[in-house]
């Protein structure tokens, strides 16, 4: 072969490796986070698609950075593009209820007409279901747990609560949720508190700093295996 022929065909193989680099670049696809390899943390926002998630999204999105929202259907059917977009940027969704009722004071069917229009809400938006629930106002007593159990999905608490509703000051959003930030933690925030998304940039940053993983809700209990029905964390003296 002819010195020149090899170097046309050497440019050739250049050029047909680098054909579909354009595929990739619109559609990166990276390899999962193993949070048994590395420090893993996921923010998880509640009672939402609420008026801010855009912003948040975009600021999600800026860094990389993956989270969980525990849904309301009502706010579901009333801004699905927060929802499509929620799927579309590799999130996790969660059903929090229609219209974020205290469970412990409904009757089972009440629960689950709750539960069941918010599945359809977001399924409806998004062209998919929640595989997690998270009741209202936390839990106290196991009737949820089987009605989640019929619906084939565990029920995700939190470990730690960033107390935005509370503050709703910034600085203040800040200093709790790294307070209780820790390795596999679940840290419950609400993306209808404007401060918690003007104070997201600044947690993801130093978050990321000290080494974390944002990731969602279902990286950080895949070692769990939860089963339909089961609750994680357990509210402190329960034991399954
Ligand atoms: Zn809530």
């Amino acid at each position: 072969m002819s010195r020149q022929i090899s170097s046309l065909l050497a440019i050739a193989a250049v050029c047909v490796t680098l054909t579909p680099a354009p595929a990739l670049a619109q559609a990166p696809k990276k390899a999962p986070v193993d949070c048994e390899q590395v420090k893993c943390i996921a923010l998880t926002f509640d009672d939402g698609p609420g008026k801010y998630a855009g912003i948040l999204l975009d600021t999600l999105k800026k860094h990389n950075a993956k989270a969980t929202f525990f849904l309301e259907g009502q706010y579901a059917k009333s801004r699905p593009t927060y929802v499509k977009r929620m799927v579309a940027e590799g999130h996790e969704l969660g059903n929090h209820s229609y219209t974020h009722p205290d469970f412990r004071k409904l009757e089972p069917w009440e629960i689950r007409a709750e539960i069941k229009k918010t599945q359809d809400a977001v399924k409806k938006a998004a062209g998919v279901e929640p595989k997690l629930l998270r009741p209202p106002y936390g839990m106290d007593d196991l009737q949820v747990s089987d009605i989640a159990a019929e619906f084939d999905m565990p029920i995700i608490l939190w470990t730690g609560g960033s107390e935005d509703w509370k503050s709703k000051n910034v600085e203040a959003i800040k200093k709790k949720t790294l307070e209780v930030a820790k390795q596999d933690g679940i840290i419950l925030m609400h993306d209808w508190v404007k401060q918690t998304v003007e104070a997201m940039p600044s947690i993801i940053k130093t978050l990321q700093g000290k080494g974390y993983h944002l990731v969602t809700v279902s990286d950080i209990v895949k070692r769990q295996n939860l089963k339909p029905g089961d609750v994680f964390p357990l509210p402190e003296g329960w034991e399954n």
